[in-house]
């Protein structure tokens, strides 16, 4: 009999199951190999966690109740743990400047085969879960091909965001079956698609502009696509937005365009507009959508022609026609019911001996990071709780032997 099977090899499967080198563990996915998605967070780079605090950190997860959770496992295994972990397995990792740590070969892969160097467990990779039974003291758990007998079971299935790298939602199913709830999966952190066409500005990217959605404005990068908006800062408020809300881009400020377009009559709209760092097909927009010409001087404006193009330059507005499915979102918001789960160990309050950690969770953090670190802490603490279950369940059935053989011997 295993000691755990962790169905799920993603980030989180593969932490928790390192984090217990010395016990026995087999992990169980269906994909065809183990940390799929972890190969192209970051762009492929893998942004594993972010140099803040704790608390600092758990300010990106939007909910009270997602704050309220995570708090115990973030708390207990911090972002500087994290660094430290790897660090001290050899991984070199690198800072920048907006607290996002990578590994320094900028490479995904670095973090994987760290991840599973560190795995002492079976991996059973193309294996399918039928069914998970609880027994009385130990699970059965059903595959494809095979049956096993465990102690413990821990979920790390993910969610359903990017379903090609395994994570499709079956893992809910399971939880169901134990008598789980599941908070209705929605994917998160995805591109909006905008009524205006944005064909002609794919691929502009914009640093630092301000973003506003219903009087609340972030600050951020931003991404023109063949068919609307990407980028962290509109990924980080895709969760908000609905069909027909106006976001609204403001690439200048008003008042120094206006200060410009006044200091330099002679120079050309567009001109002026770039030299106050806006992409030149950029400016070119801002003059369509104030029916202006941008090869114009700005002595040529009339009152009322430069007011507007400030204006439309301060507050570019976009409405909102869709956000993108599961296939493109980064994360999945819903999952197991929190309330289900105790924080503190991450064991069902449901079905003792169960355990989740990582995505399968109802949690979803701001892209930056947040979502790699959620997945260790929960996976650490999972860990910690499960390791002292298997001790005391070790510890007792040798006290247990003793009495026995004492007695055996007093007879
Ligand atoms: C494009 C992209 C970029 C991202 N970039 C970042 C980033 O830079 N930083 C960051 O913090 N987060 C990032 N994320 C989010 C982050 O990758 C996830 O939050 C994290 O990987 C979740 O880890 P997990 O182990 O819980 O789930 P997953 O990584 O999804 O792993 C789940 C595993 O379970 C397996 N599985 C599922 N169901 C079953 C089943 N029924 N039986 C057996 N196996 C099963 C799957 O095959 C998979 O291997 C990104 C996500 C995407 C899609």
């Amino acid at each position: 009999m295993h000691d755990l099977i962790v169905i799920g090899g993603g980030v989180a499967g593969l932490f928790l199951a390192a984090n217990l080198p010395d016990r026995q563990v087999l992990i169980l996915d269906h994909a065809k190999t183990v940390g799929s998605k972890l190969l192209i967070t970051g762009g492929g780079s893998a942004n594993i966690t972010n140099d803040l605090s704790s608390r600092e950190l758990l300010v990106h997860f939007s909910t009270k109740a997602m704050r309220n959770f995570l708090a115990p496992s973030l708390l207990s295994f911090t972002p500087s743990d994290l660094m430290n972990w790897f660090e001290d397995r050899g991984v070199e990792l690198i800072v920048r400047a907006d607290g996002h740590v990578f590994p320094s070969s900028l490479d995904a892969r670095t973090i994987r085969t760290a991840l599973i160097s560190h795995v002492n467990s079976d991996i059973r990779t193309d294996c399918t879960v039928t069914g998970i039974i609880k027994d009385e003291e130990s699970f059965t758990i059903h595959t494809s091909d095979r049956s096993f007998t465990t102690r413990f079971v821990c979920l790390a299935t993910g969610g359903m965001s990017c379903p090609a790298t395994g994570s499709d939602g079956s893992g809910y199913t399971l939880a169901k079956a134990l008598g789980h709830t599941i908070a209705p999966p929605k994917p998160a952190l995805t591109p909006i698609i905008t009524n205006e066409k944005t064909a002609h500005l794919s691929g502009i990217s914009l640093s630092d502009v301000s973003v506003t959605h219903k009087r609340s404005t972030t600050l951020g990068d931003l991404l023109f696509t063949h068919d609307g908006l990407s980028g962290p800062v509109i990924l980080n408020l895709s969760r908000a937005v609905a069909k027909g809300d106006a976001v609204t881009i403001s690439v200048l400020d008003s008042a120094t365009l206006e200060e410009n377009l006044l200091t330099f009559p002679q120079k050309r709209i567009s001109t002026i507009i770039k030299t106050l760092g806006v992409p030149a097909s950029f400016a070119k927009e801002i003059c369509e959508r104030s029916s202006l010409d941008s090869a114009r001087n700005a002595g040529t404006l009339r009152k009322e022609e430069r007011k507007l193009l400030c204006r439309t330059a301060g507050a570019l507005s976009f409405e909102v026609k869709a956000t993108k499915g599961f296939k493109q979102a980064m994360v999945t918001s819903g999952g197991v019911e929190l309330s289900e789960v105790d924080r503190k160990t991450m064991e069902s309050r449901v079905t003792p001996g169960l355990f989740f950690c990582g995505e399968v969770l109802d949690y979803d953090g701001e892209s930056g990071g947040y979502n790699i670190q959620a997945a260790c802490s929960t996976a650490y603490l999972a860990a910690e709780a499960i390791r002292k279950k298997i001790d005391s369940g070790r510890q007792s059935m040798t006290q247990n032997k003793e009495p026995k053989g004492s007695l055996s011997v007093d007879i």
